[in-house]
């Protein structure tokens, strides 16, 4: 792993296939591990991991805190509603802090896109060595989370070998809230650069079609793209139509709490045209499977029933390795 160059992880449009196998293999060996008796990894021993959580989380938050463990890590955690903040301390001041402390990796979630960046330059430029790991900005990324999808999906197609080229030439269609989802990003960069093709599916207002050409300029701040052949993205507006063929589907959230208007009014509308369903997913492939990063509304975008058949729903198996795949990021940049 010697070759890994990402001193912080803020966004996955930056990384090579290089990146997403280093990862993934890493995760999948962290995975046996449990099974080994030994539940702890001397690797972090020593390190100081600080989960700065400006917004709400439960999965996130918590593997990340049971991945730093895992490796040895001594690990804090931040509580926004007893902190500074309410005397007017900044975000960025209030990492500063933890930096102060010692933190060798902060894993910082906030609202607005851009803090986690804005903290890495500004460490970066003060030349100080902590590391910052992006657990969700706005709706800008959320790589921990397309990685661990990544994952799933890899584990699914190839349970042996879950490498990214498992995905190659597979379809995955993602349905919802597009527009505000910070997960549909990270995944469309990983997606695509392993080969999937990928169909959203929306209503205009949640998913404009400028989505189509989501990954084609060069990412944000580089001349060019790493990846040298992505999958394709399409946008498609019924959901019989996007279904079609799937050999994977992912359904999302509807993120009131970023909607600055009210752009849905009718839930059970919703449900009926967008909702997923066993009768829904008749027309894809044989063996398609549900994903779904959670929280999940149960009867929203996606049905109850369908959420617990664990036969089609990889639900449970995203959050189990959501674990294995943080510690690999954890691994992977105090590494360095
Ligand atoms: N947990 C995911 C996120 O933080 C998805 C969601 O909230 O709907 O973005």
């Amino acid at each position: 792993m010697s070759d890994w160059k990402h001193r912080h992880i803020i966004d996955l449009a930056t990384f090579s296939l290089k990146d997403y196998e280093s990862v993934l293999e890493l995760a999948h060996r962290f995975e046996e591990i449990p099974s080994t008796g030994k539940r702890k990894l001397p690797a972090l021993q020593g390190r100081l991991v600080t989960t700065l959580f400006f917004e709400p989380s439960t999965r996130t938050r918590s593997s990340f805190e049971l991945a730093a463990k895992n490796l040895s890590a001594d690990v804090q955690s931040f509580s926004p509603s007893s902190s500074s903040l309410n005397k007017g301390e900044t975000p960025l001041d209030t990492a500063l802090t933890y930096v102060a402390m010692g933190s060798d990796v902060l894993i910082v979630r906030h609202r607005s896109t851009t803090v986690p960046e804005q903290l890495a330059k500004a460490l970066d430029l003060t030349g100080k060595k902590t590391a910052v790991l992006n657990g969700g900005d706005g709706l800008h990324s959320h790589p921990s989370q397309g990685l661990l999808d990544l994952y799933t999906l890899a584990q699914h197609f190839q349970p042996e070998k879950p490498t990214p080229n498992a995905l190659k030439g597979r379809n995955i269609t993602i349905v919802g809230d597009i527009l505000h989802s910070r997960v549909a990003r990270s995944n469309l960069w990983a997606l695509t650069a392993s080969g999937a093709d990928v169909t959203l599916c929306g209503p205009p207002s949640l998913l404009p079609e400028e989505f189509e050409s989501f990954v084609k300029a060069p990412p944000p701040g580089q001349k060019n793209d790493p990846i040298k052949k992505r999958g394709k993205i399409k946008v498609l507006r019924n959901l019989s139509e996007g279904l079609r063929d799937a050999d994977a589907v992912m359904a999302l959230r509807l993120q009131r709490e970023r909607m600055s208007q009210n752009l849905i009014t009718d839930i059970n509308q919703y449900h009926q045209e967008f909702g997923i369903t066993h009768e829904r997913l008749k027309v894809c492939k044989k063996n398609v499977v549900v994903l779904h990063p959670g929280p999940v509304n149960r009867g929203i975008e996606i049905s109850s029933n369908l959420l617990d058949d664990n036969s089609i729903s990889l639900v449970e198996k995203q959050v189990r390795n959501g674990i294995s795949i943080r510690m690999a990021l954890l691994y992977l940049i105090t590494a360095n």
